[in-house]
């Protein structure tokens, strides 16, 4: 397409540069993300891409298995795509929507810009990463590398969609060592059941409050992942997940306290609680300079579109960009039922994500590089 700077990193981190059309010495470069991992829950291997034209408002069938429909009774984000052309996968496997449909954006966005030298924009940079579904995806990218002072990732949802809100996550690891014996001779031996206690531990959770199944919005919860379990030793793996930085730390708190009334309770068993940071909300960073928000905002109202935020209960790659000092909300990519065989994406919308980066990179245009702020704003 004629791009400049093409660099593949040994993480697999692609990176290409799209020349600026203006040449203000002092205009920011604006960098443009999408992940090309697709999601681990359900295979994404020898997807076969099927194209619904015109959609009307029917139910839509799967080549590859008949007893999958696609419905508006369950799925009624699709009546905003009538009249648009959907895109499903076969039946069998995920379409992987998530995040082709943003590495496709990406794609046409950089063959738009190369190709019409009258869009006005600056430098923009494109960057593709891997391990995005995994939460790892840009732990080893070189942000001097990438050299831009804003990024989007193309990796959301519906039509007009904006995440500058994320959760903050921390991960917890809870062993429990216990005593083996024979059955047998159990009670005479002092025999201490780890899986035992685990399930006391489980069952001591503030679930109906707390949990991701009994949580929406703003709430966050603590979420046992897995859980490996004998007589002798007991491992249970968590997330915790908050908005605010104070209830993650409450978060911690509560699993903490629940360990320690374990121990308490059967002060022969060894019970560890180990939590680790995973990222945080990138809004922490975000509200101090919110003009890569306001400006895709101004960019899909210009276009037509009504813009909303969208508070993710997850975390992005910008999550961690936006801590390691590039602000990066995550814009829309058309991508509905994300990880799962009814994945779809209407082919207009994903043409309107390119539409409104094309207009965000001319937006920029106007707006002054100011110095990337320090990386101490948020503690916790
Ligand atoms: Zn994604």
């Amino acid at each position: 397409m004629g791009a400049a700077d093409i660099q593949l990193t040994r993480h697999g981190h692609l990176m290409a540069s799209i020349p600026a059309t203006t040449h203000k010495p002092a205009g920011p470069t604006v960098a443009f993300l999408a992940h090309v991992d697709t999601a681990p829950d359900c295979s994404g291997k020898g997807v076969k891409p099927v194209v619904h034209r015109h959609y009307d408002g029917r139910i839509l069938k799967f080549p590859d298995n008949p007893r999958l429909a696609l419905e508006p009774a369950t799925s009624p984000e699709l009546l905003t795509a009538k009249g648009k052309d959907i895109v499903t996968a076969g039946g069998t496997t995920l379409l992987g929507a998530d995040d082709k449909a943003g590495m496709a954006i990406v794609m046409t966005l950089a063959e738009r810009l190369l190709r019409d030298r009258n869009l006005k924009h600056g430098l923009i940079r494109v960057c593709f990463t891997p391990d995005e579904e995994i939460g790892r995806g840009v732990d080893k990218l070189d942000l001097a590398m990438l050299g831009a002072q804003a990024g989007y990732t193309l990796d959301g949802g519906a039509l007009g969609e904006i995440s500058w809100e994320t959760f903050s996550a921390d991960a917890a690891e809870v062993t429990i060592q216990g005593i083996s014996t024979h059955p047998a001779e159990a009670k005479a031996k002092g025999m201490v059941n780890a899986a035992f206690l685990a399930g006391k531990l489980l069952a001591a959770l503030p679930r109906e409050k707390c949990a991701p199944e009994s949580t929406e919005n703003r709430q966050g919860f603590i979420h046992p992942m897995r859980v490996d379990a004998r007589v002798e030793k007991a491992v249970l793996k968590f997330i915790l997940r908050d908005f605010e930085l104070a209830g993650l730390a409450e978060k911690r708190r509560i699993l903490k306290g629940l360990c320690q009334g374990l121990q308490a309770a059967e002060p022969r068993a060894v019970i560890q609680c180990r939590v680790r940071k995973q990222y945080r909300n990138m809004a922490y960073w975000l509200r101090e300079d919110m003009r890569p928000v306001l400006l895709a905002r101004k960019a899909f109202a210009s276009i037509g579109l009504t813009p909303y935020d969208l508070p993710t209960r997850g975390g992005t790659d910008g999550s961690r960009l936006t801590e390691r000092g590039l602000p990066t909300p995550n814009l829309f990519c058309g991508g509905h039922n994300a990880h799962g065989l009814l994945e779809w994406v209407a082919v207009q919308d994903m043409e309107l994500a390119v539409t409104a980066c094309a207009k965000l990179a001319e937006l920029w245009t106007h707006e002054r590089y100011s110095r990337p702020r320090t990386k101490s704003a948020v503690k916790g």
